[in-house]
């Protein structure tokens, strides 16, 4: 496994409870709202939907690691690194040149239902 498809990407965040709605949030007196995730404006929202998180390790630790028993990446600059991602009973080691893809494959090993 590798590069993820923006479905696994989709579904891994969704499992971390995150959606991709927007938040639009008032901005003024005139009517305009944010979108407090994305900053997209209201009433003219260039997207109908909320970009997911990236997957880089700053996420996966703000949105994914925090649902783990235990989740830790061993980086080993210019060779493999890897990842452990522990759920309950469900233990997995996934070993890839970017840490944050052994990260990615390894906690969805785990959150899998
Ligand atoms: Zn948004």
């Amino acid at each position: 496994m590798n590069e993820p498809t923006e479905w696994q990407v989709k579904e891994l965040w969704e499992w971390c409870g995150l959606n991709s709605k927007h938040e639009f949030v008032p901005i003024g007196f005139d009517g305009m709202k944010e979108c407090k995730k994305c900053g997209e404006m209201y009433p003219n929202p260039v997207r109908s939907h909320c970009p997911y998180p990236g997957i880089d390790l700053n996420n996966l630790f703000k949105y994914a690691v925090p649902l783990l028993d235990r989740g830790e990446v061993q980086v080993y600059p210019g060779k493999v690194s890897y990842a452990i991602a522990q759920k309950g009973d469900k233990y997995c080691v996934h070993s890839h040149k970017d840490p944050a893809l052994a990260l990615f494959w390894a906690a969805r090993e785990v959150l899998h239902e």
